[in-house]
């Protein structure tokens, strides 16, 4: 598929007025270039039928003319440019978001292999570049294409033999802006990665104050800063040099200029042409430049927005897709959950990550799964939400397997309570009302009750309108859990995964978010993922999770007395939290 097929593929181009406007961005873009070819004729229009005539009324009508198509020219010019930037502007934002939507259908897994901050440039800086250089290439192509061939035509039918002359300037037009551009890019993309480099050591070198004095390396930072300096210095000079041989390429428009006027001199001394005449024609030739120059470029822009369109269908045209439809609704409820002869490997079949798991929790049961970091708690709760799939075995919700559920409802009825709550700029309202998007104001103050976290809310400047995040007040860790758990109230899960839930947490508030959980966890079938033995010890069973196997499994007592991995992880928990005997 071209990249034009495969961007529309992804939804580019879906506004139902990109058709309309494209038209008349071309249709303008014809009124422009017309009125641009016409300034010359119209000039030479001046000199012979007013000046020369000695014809003040032609001389009036013309240069109304002259005025007229000028005017023409700049506001067709306006509208064409505003036309191309809303084609732009509206398919980089289109791009962007089908962009996020299309990522979030691809399962976890690929984001494990690609990097965030690679994910992050091609949804800001290649889809923008895409649309806005795509665009302004299309503008400046037609705007080439056109005048090309206006200019070539009108040398045809005026100049039978300039317009030869013309054709073998092209190539002349061509070489400076290729000889250069080549030159101009790499130096200048040279320059940009050493003002980068700069950059980077002036903030590290400010952030690493403490370092660099208990070091006593100011010294060194210093020196270290000049020499990536120097570098700056050097490549800006060198483009600014670069930039300047460039600038030499007037000489040609000259040239072409002296030519015209000695050959089309003769011309006119020969009195085959006329004074007007020739100035048009000296003006034609002098207009090639424009649209030689534009066509050169748009090889080059042409190439960077196909490389940035393969960038992105070939990273987000990845094959998996989640389905989140179809399949049958996991109703609300209590949820008995077995797991059945689970294997995991991460990609590499050599290395199992969990290995023939098998267990039963009852609805309404709370387990905790404990063992060593590393061990495969996490990795074990991620696949109940089919973040990932197992090699081997199966997982079973009220007797059916895990895929014969609609995936949304699945996790819909899933509720994750993490080491630490992630909230988003917003107001604290709008934070809760991420657990349930549809939740009134009464329930979400309710679930904020029952969740501790009312009360401090109301103590916010502006209550529950609060703004949380970069911008606004900073909550400690344990109101952002307490925050986080009156979203999983209001989401209403009938199974629940507390995965370190508490680990974050200073002693300070602690016991306000583990009265919380409490409440969170009653009547629900809740996996307990968790190194605090206060955690544990009330739990219905305990499993004893190491290097991806199950080693025991029981209740508090028996496992103090029969699991040696399960006294040192007690042991080093109860160290870690010296308040539980
Ligand atoms: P625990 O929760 O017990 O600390 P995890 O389930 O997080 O253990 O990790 C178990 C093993 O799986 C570790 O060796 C970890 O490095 C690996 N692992 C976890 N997540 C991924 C992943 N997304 N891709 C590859 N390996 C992973």
């Amino acid at each position: 598929m071209s990249p034009l097929g495969r961007l529309r593929a992804l939804g580019a181009f879906q506004h139902q007025a990109f058709a309309p406007a494209l038209l008349a961005g071309l249709l303008a873009t014809a009124v422009y270039t017309s009125a641009q070819v016409s300034i010359p004729l119209v000039t030479g229009s001046i000199i012979d039928k007013a000046l020369l005539a000695r014809d003040s009324g032609a001389l009036l009508s013309n240069v109304a003319l002259l005025i007229g198509v000028a005017t023409l020219s700049t506001l067709s010019r306006g509208v064409q440019q505003t036309l191309f930037a809303w084609l732009a502007e509206r398919s980089r934002a289109e791009l962007q978001a089908r962009l996020l939507a299309r990522l979030y259908t691809l399962p976890l897994a690929f984001f494990d292999r690609e990097r965030s901050g690679r994910l992050q440039s091609l949804l800001t800086e290649d889809a923008s570049m895409v649309a806005r250089l795509g665009f302004q290439a299309l503008s400046e192509a037609t705007i080439g294409i056109l005048q090309l061939g206006l200019i070539l035509g009108v040398l045809a039918i005026r100049h039978g033999k300039a317009a030869w002359a013309a054709l073998m300037l092209i190539p002349i037009y061509m070489l400076f802006p290729l000889f250069f551009g080549k030159r101009i890019r790499a130096a200048s993309s040279e320059a940009l990665a050493a003002t980068a480099e700069v950059a980077t050591t002036l903030q590290e070198s400010i952030q690493a104050v403490r370092e660099m004095k208990v070091f006593d390396r100011e010294g060194w930072a210093v020196t270290r800063l000049r020499g990536r300096l120097a570098a700056d210095v050097a490549r800006q000079v060198r483009l600014a040099v670069i930039r300047s041989l460039h600038g030499l390429s007037y000489s040609i428009y000259f040239l072409v200029a002296g030519s015209a006027y000695w050959f089309g001199g003769q011309e006119l001394l020969a009195g085959h042409i006329s004074v007007g005449e020739l100035v048009a024609l000296v003006a034609l030739l002098a207009y090639l430049d424009g649209p030689v120059g534009r066509l050169v470029q748009l090889n080059t822009d042409a190439q960077r927005v196909i490389a940035g369109v393969d960038r992105i269908t070939g990273t987000l045209g990845a094959k998996e897709v989640e389905s989140v439809n179809g399949g049958r609704n996991l109703e609300p409820g209590g949820h008995r959950v077995s797991f059945e002869g689970i294997t995991l490997c991460y990609g590499d079949p050599g290395q199992a990550v969990l290995r023939d798991i098998s267990f039963t929790v009852e609805s309404g049961q709370r387990i905790a799964l404990v063992g060593p970091s590393g061990a495969g708690k996490s990795s074990l709760v991620a696949l109940l939400v089919r973040l990932y799939e197992p090699e081997s075995g199966r997982i079973l919700i009220d007797g059916c397997d895990l895929r014969t559920w609609n995936l949304a409802s699945l996790r819909s009825e899933i509720g994750f309570v993490l080491q630490e709550t992630i909230l988003f700029a917003g107001t604290v309202e709008e934070n809760l009302r991420f657990g349930r998007l549809d939740a009134t104001t009464a329930e979400i103050e309710d679930c904020a009750r029952i969740a501790n976290a009312h009360e401090f809310i109301q103590r916010l400047p502006y209550g529950y309108q609060t703004e949380i995040g970069e911008r606004g007040v900073k909550l400690s860790g344990g109101q952002r859990q307490r925050i986080g758990i009156a979203r999983i109230l209001l989401r209403r899960p009938g199974i629940l995964v507390l995965d370190e839930a508490m680990s974050a947490l200073d002693t300070d508030g602690e016991r306000l978010v583990r009265e919380a959980l409490e409440r969170l966890m009653e009547g629900r079938t809740t996996f307990v993922i968790t190194h605090r033995p206060s955690a544990f010890v009330g739990a219905d069973r305990i499993f004893v999770l190491a290097e991806g196997q199950i080693v025991a499994e029981g209740r508090h007592a028996e496992l103090l007395a029969s699991c040696t991995i399960y006294r040192s992880l007690v042991g080093a928990g109860a160290k870690a939290a010296p308040e539980i005997p």
